[in-house]
This record gives C-alpha cells, sequence and structure tokens, in this order.
C-alpha cells in the first residue's frame, strides 16, 4: 500500500486533524506530508474528505490490472 500526497494539497490540514499518525501539515511548505505508510479507517477518512482529492491511496487489489 502506498499513501501518497500530491500537487493538488492546499495545506487545510483536515487530513492531519483526522489522521495525525498518518498526515502532518508543514507549516514551511504550506502543504500536508504523509507520515507514515500504515493505513487506517483514518488514514482512508482522511482520503475521502480531502477537499481536493489530493490524497491517493494505492491498495494492492487496484494495482492488479
Ligand atoms: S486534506 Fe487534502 S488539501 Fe487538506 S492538507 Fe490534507 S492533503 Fe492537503
Amino acid at each position: 500500500m502506498t499513501v501518497k500526497i500530491n500537487f493538488r494539497c492546499i495545506g487545510c490540514g483536515i487530513c492531519e486533524h483526522i489522521a495525525p499518525n498518518s498526515f502532518r501539515l508543514d507549516d514551511a511548505k504550506g502543504v500536508s506530508v504523509v507520515q507514515s505508510q500504515i493505513v487506517t479507517d483514518a488514514t482512508k477518512k482522511a482520503e475521502e474528505l480531502c477537499p481536493v482529492n489530493a490524497i491517493k491511496i494505492d491498495l494492492p487489489e487496484q494495482s492488479i490490472e
């Protein structure tokens, strides 16, 4: 599984609020960075709720084909 944040991130901080173990807002860069590749329910929730769809979680079953 791979957790990524792409260029769309606007640094709103929602992901850090929802899943602080997975994401951290980098104040200097103004965007969020991935903290851990361990995917929890909170990580998935953050992916769902990111307002600009900047979070991508690649699950193994999605990369078979
Ligand atoms: S929720 Fe999305 S836009 Fe907001 S900081 Fe996280 S990755 Fe960036």
